[in-house]
């Protein structure tokens, strides 16, 4: 699932390429895709783009936004004049539009907006600006590591703020950082490979890390995400950025997705297991 960095890699590219455009004309080829009347969107301008964790609001000239999750495999993709000559990749996008296309965006200019979704989780929905907290998703996010440009409306998450979530808990650390009510943007790939940086077993309960570990930890989900926002996000599924070519982080991770591989750090073999229903990959000589 795209996480912090993908999310917010493809909201660098809407607030680029689609903001100052006019929407003129909404096809929606699956109605559960898209959850209000496309009349009260057409002829506004698209003004601004922001993030709330994974989520994304587009907001428009009318006082409307578009709240979107892109959840599981949802992509939004750009098409205009000036984009036709970057080569999509079609193994992770396919036609455009094709069998997977949920919804088309028609703007001026001869521009397109395309929201792909293979698994059909994902949605749009019109909302008032400015009221995207109406929404349980977006009420319900916990604050976020600051490793993106702030936004209005966003809550931080600060070293003080996630040593007493810790505190407060006794889940298993891997697990409490992915929970998106404690934490926003974090997600099985960025967890795995801060507690591989930090040394933290993922089987811990998170009330028991002493508070340097906690701080080491803290840094470490700061660091990976950075690092994965300057590759432009992880492509391990079907993510792609919105010109519709690939994020490179999956080729730089430290330990997600490496079953049987060497350890980076000693050298012995890292290993799969299962931590609150998901997969999770870490070093056992390295990580206590
Ligand atoms: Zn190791």
């Amino acid at each position: 699932m795209p996480e912090l960095p993908e999310v917010e890699t493809i909201r660098l590219g809407l607030q680029k390429y689609v903001v100052g455009h006019k929407i003129l004309d909404v096809e929606i080829l699956n109605p559960k895709s898209f959850e209000g009347s496309s009349q009260q969107i057409i002829d506004s301008r698209i003004s601004n783009v922001k993030r709330f964790g994974k989520g994304l609001v587009i907001e428009l000239s009318n006082n409307k936004a578009l709240a979107i999750h892109v959840k599981m495999t949802g992509q939004l993709i750009y098409r205009d004049k000036s984009t036709e000559k970057i080569e999509i990749d079609k193994t992770k996008v396919g036609d455009l539009p094709g069998k997977h296309t949920r919804v088309i965006f028609h703007l001026n200019r001869n521009a397109i907006l395309y929201f792909n979704d293979i698994r059909k989780f994902g949605w749009i929905r019109i909302i008032e600006k400015d009221k995207e907290k109406d929404l349980p998703f977006f009420k319900n996010i916990g604050p976020e590591p600051p490793v993106a440009k702030a936004m209005e409306g966003q809550a931080f998450l600060t070293l003080p703020k996630f040593q007493k979530i810790l505190e407060g808990s006794s889940m298993a650390i891997k697990s409490l950082i992915m929970d998106q009510k404690k934490i926003g943007g974090i997600g099985n790939i960025y967890a795995n490979d801060a507690l591989f940086d930090s040394k933290i077993s993922p089987k811990r309960s998170a009330n028991k890390l002493s508070e340097e570990e906690g701080k080491k930890l803290y840094k470490s989900i700061l660091k990976v995400m950075e690092k994965s926002l300057r590759y432009g996000g992880s492509s391990e599924n079907t993510y792609v950025n919105v010109l519709g070519t690939k994020g490179d982080y999956q080729r730089h991770t430290l330990v997600y997705g490496k079953k049987g591989e060497k350890c980076l750090g000693c050298g012995g073999e890292i290993k799969r297991i299962v931590v609150g229903g998901r997969g999770t990959f870490y070093c056992p000589f390295c990580q206590h």
